[in-house]
């Protein structure tokens, strides 16, 4: 009605469809590659998570849940929803340094109060 319906995203993880307030949004960091030669050389798409949805590129959308993300990853959701070139290494170390901060804030929360 007011609000936007038909502005939602899919998680990656589990696909269900949320507001894109809901889910967290990733990106994929471009990174440069060893000076000399790339013959042989192995693309590390980096996955930058971006909370505050500013980055430039494709996003892909998932919950901010540990358990999406390893879905996710074991789907190579992620990777397709980015549109990752086949044979590149995705580098999602970022993503889960990310929901385990949340997650342990959270319970820091919890303690706390
Ligand atoms: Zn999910």
């Amino acid at each position: 009605m007011s609000d936007r319906s038909d502005s939602r995203r899919t998680c990656v993880g589990c696909r269900q469809t949320e507001r894109p307030g809901v889910l967290l949004r990733m990106v994929i960091r471009p990174t440069a590659v060893a000076d000399g030669t790339d013959a042989g050389a192995v693309d590390i798409a980096t996955v930058v998570p971006d909370p505050r949805r500013r980055l430039p590129g494709r996003g892909a959308w998932i919950h901010p849940d540990p358990g999406c993300l390893q879905t996710a990853e074991r789907r190579r959701a992620i990777g397709r929803a980015l549109r990752v070139r086949p044979g590149a290494q995705l580098d999602t170390e970022l993503v889960h340094a990310y929901l385990t901060d949340q997650v342990r804030e959270d319970r820091e929360q919890v303690d706390t109060s």
